[in-house]
């Protein structure tokens, strides 16, 4: 039996406990929801839990940005540059056009800046070479026509500024679609579920002891093989196998601040600060959002905000190209971090592609962490492919190939979309343009099942707040279709009412009661 999308909690885990699966990935972040989309292509049973929300943690807290990486040209990391670029266009065309939008960045070159404006001009041109000049050509553009795309843009000691193509997305938006294109696949997924243990037989591991953290039903899963994909705490579960494992990686904090933005902004910047380091001031969800700082981080991976300190460093380092009233601290909506995983610390480590940490340990789970949002579907298909063919083939000899570009759910043209939401009503009642244009660019085409509950209930169309574009249909698509069971799980990650600074106490409390939770 597979399981529908809207089952109920209880249903999925009577499905969870009672079903002998071939795969259970632990860690619904971004790298484990793609190896579940993956094993449930190759017509694997797969179940995918999380301790908190599907991609509640890294993968929520992102740069937002589906990128080349201009900085690896800096190492010379041509190869890695171009098939990053790859992936970036693939996403964007064939995967995911509803969901991932190009964006302009600018490198500004000021008097005295680390970068000079030859060394820049040079390195712009050779990303856009490495993607096929399909973001047209990096180039080198004068302060004039930087100030004319960046109204905020400081334009003392201004000499020029670079030019290039990217693409952003709403990461938390992206996560849940692909939840839900795995599900459609036929893979099983739990949220709020943590696993508390692992079952072993004979030294296997053959599944998980897991605990409802909303309820507190205790329950099992058992499979053949279990892949630990929980990012920061890839060492915690690492230990539930063997208490003794040594260290497999090392952590790095980043912070990002989302603040209201006062103009629009044509594109985003990359302004160094040093030889090594960036900051991003890049327009996403009407705002600006500014990051992010890098430092070592030591404590419990659940416990990482930021801090004072973040806050100060992130407004200073913008400060070097953005103007002083489009960084006013009472701007500020929204403050977020998260942890990279670097490979590092002793023992049986092996850095696959894209800094991904790889390790099996004497249980035979494979534990895997690291890498990139961008190349999401690529590190999957890696680590599935790793899985299919390990020694005594556990997975088992039957697992279809899969095709190459399977979309997200939801495939559209979001202009398309957005008319369509517009034209498809009465003059008099027709959606607005703002909140129609923000359905278009977070569901695609499933906007019109959005629009259906509209027609059903009305009231499903008013904004959940006056000042942003979210409405009461998105929250009501949440809880039925989309596993948002508390009130971030909608205001900070199905919908852009936390982001925005618009989850009230009376918004949160509304939202609660729709949950039945409150
Ligand atoms: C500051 C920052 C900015 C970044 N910006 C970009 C960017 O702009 N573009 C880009 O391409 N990449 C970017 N990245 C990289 C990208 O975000 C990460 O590579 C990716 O999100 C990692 O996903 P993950 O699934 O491995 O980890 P996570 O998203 O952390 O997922 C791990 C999951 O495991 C779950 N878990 C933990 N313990 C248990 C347990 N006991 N039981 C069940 N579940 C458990 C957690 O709840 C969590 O949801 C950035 C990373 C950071 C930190």
């Amino acid at each position: 039996m597979t399981i529908a999308i809207g089952s109920s909690r209880a249903e999925i885990r009577d499905e969870l406990s009672t079903t002998a699966f071939d795969l259970l990935v632990i860690g619904g972040g971004i790298l484990g929801t793609s190896v579940t989309w993956m094993a449930a292509q190759a017509g694997l049973r797969v179940a995918m839990v999380d301790a908190g929300d599907f991609a509640g943690a890294t993968s929520s807290a992102s740069s937002k940005l589906v990128h080349g990486g201009l900085r690896y040209l800096q190492t010379g990391n041509v190869k890695l540059v171009a098939e990053n670029h790859r992936e970036r266009r693939a996403l964007a065309a064939d995967i995911a056009p509803h969901l991932v939008k190009p964006l302009t960045f600018l490198v500004p070159i000021y008097k005295g800046g680390p970068h000079g404006a030859a060394k820049l001009g040079a390195g712009v041109f050779l990303y856009s070479a490495l993607s096929v000049f399909g973001d047209g050509m990096g180039k080198v553009i004068t302060p004039h026509q930087a100030l004319a795309k960046v109204p905020a843009l400081r334009t003392e000691g201004l000499r020029a500024a670079a030019v290039y193509g990217d693409h952003q997305m709403n990461d938390s938006r992206v996560a849940v679609m692909t939840v839900r294109a795995a599900v459609d696949a036929g893979a099983t997924v739990l949220n709020h579920a943590e696993v508390v243990g692992l079952r072993k037989t004979s030294g296997t591991v053959t599944g998980a002891e897991l605990r409802d953290r909303l309820d507190g039903t205790e329950f099992g899963v058992s499979a053949r093989l279990v892949l630990n994909a929980t990012g920061p705490w890839v060492d915690h579960l690492r230990r539930m196998e063997d208490p003794n494992a040594a260290p497999s990686i090392r952590l790095s904090k980043g912070a990002h601040l989302v603040l209201r933005r006062h103009e629009p902004w044509k594109a985003a910047l990359t302004t160094p600060i040093d030889k090594y380091r960036v900051s991003f001031a890049i327009p996403w969800e009407d705002h600006l959002l500014l990051g992010t700082t890098d430092e070592a981080y030591e404590g419990d991976p659940g416990a990482v905000s930021p801090t004072e300190a973040d806050i100060a460093q992130i407004l200073d380092e913008a400060g070097h190209a953005v103007r002083d009233e489009q960084l006013r601290r009472e701007d500020i909506t929204y403050a977020f971090a998260g942890l990279r995983v670097l490979p590092g610390g002793p023992g049986d480590v092996a850095a696959a592609k894209r800094e991904t940490v790889v390790t099996r340990g004497s249980g035979g789970m494979l534990s895997v962490a690291g890498g990139k949002w961008t190349t999401y579907r690529h590190i999957g298909k890696h680590v599935f492919d790793t899985l299919a063919r390990l020694p005594g083939r556990p997975l088992g000899d039957e697992i279809a190939d899969i095709l190459p570009a399977v979309p997200l759910p939801g495939l559209a043209s979001p202009e398309a979309v957005a008319m369509r939401l517009w034209t498809d009503r009465e003059r008099s009642a027709r959606m607005d343009p703002l909140v129609a244009r923000h359905l278009a660019t977070h569901y695609g085409s499933i906007a019109f099942d959005l629009a259906r509950l509209i027609r059903e209930d009305p009231a499903l169309g008013e904004r959940i707040h006056p000042d942003g574009p979210d409405i009461w249909a998105q929250a009501v698509y949440a809880r039925d279709h989309e596993w948002a069971a508390t009130v971030d799980d909608v205001v900070r990650r199905r919908t852009t009412l936390t982001v925005r600074g618009l989850d009230t106490p009376e918004v949160r409390a509304r939202i609660a009661a729709l949950l039945g939770t409150g």
